[in-house]
C-alpha cells in the first residue's frame, strides 16, 4: 500500500487566487509535498490524463474546463494518503462536501470543483508519474 496520492489545484481555483490556501490546508492535515509544479495542460494532455471518463456525457467540458488555465500538479505523502486526501477535499459535488472541507470552502459545481485527489493509489502512482519523472519525485 503506497503512502502517496496525486493532487491537482484546478484551473477554478488557480483563478480565484486559493492556491495558497489550498496547500496550507494541505500542509496542515500533516501531508508532505513530494514533487510540485504550475503549469497548463493543453486538451489533448487533458484528454489523456480523463481518458477513463471519455464515454461520460461531461468528458467533453472537462477537457475544455482542465485546459482553461494553469493548475498546479502535486504528489503528497502522508500515511493513508489517498483515503485521508479524499476526506480533505469533500464529495465531487461539493453541494454534497461535508464543512471545513477543500470543495466545500472553495468549489463552485460539480465541474468546476477546485482540486483532484487519485482514487486509488495505483493510480495516484500513474497520475504522479503522468506529471512528473522519477528525477523530479523526493
Ligand atoms: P472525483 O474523483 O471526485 O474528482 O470525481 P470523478 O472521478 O467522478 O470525476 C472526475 C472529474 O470530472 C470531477 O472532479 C469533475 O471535475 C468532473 N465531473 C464529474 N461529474 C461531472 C458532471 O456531472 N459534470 C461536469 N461538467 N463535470 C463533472
Amino acid at each position: 500500500m503506497s503512502n502517496r496520492t496525486f493532487t491537482m489545484i484546478k484551473p477554478d481555483a488557480t483563478r480565484k487566487g486559493h492556491t495558497g490556501a489550498i496547500l496550507q490546508m494541505i500542509n496542515e492535515a500533516g501531508f508532505r509535498i513530494a514533487a510540485m509544479k504550475m503549469t497548463t495542460l493543453s486538451k489533448e494532455k487533458a484528454g489523456a490524463f480523463y481518458a477513463v471518463h471519455s464515454e461520460r456525457p461531461f468528458y467533453g467540458e472537462l477537457v475544455e474546463f482542465m485546459s482553461s488555465g494553469p493548475i498546479t500538479a502535486a504528489i503528497l505523502e502522508k500515511e493513508n494518503a489517498v483515503d485521508d486526501f479524499r476526506k480533505l477535499i469533500g464529495s465531487t459535488n461539493p453541494a454534497d462536501a461535508a464543512d471545513g472541507t477543500i470543495r466545500k470552502l472553495f468549489a463552485a459545481s460539480i465541474g468546476e470543483n477546485a482540486v483532484h485527489g487519485s482514487d486509488s493509489s495505483e493510480n495516484a502512482i500513474l497520475e504522479g508519474d503522468f506529471f512528473f519523472s522519477k528525477l523530479e519525485q523526493f
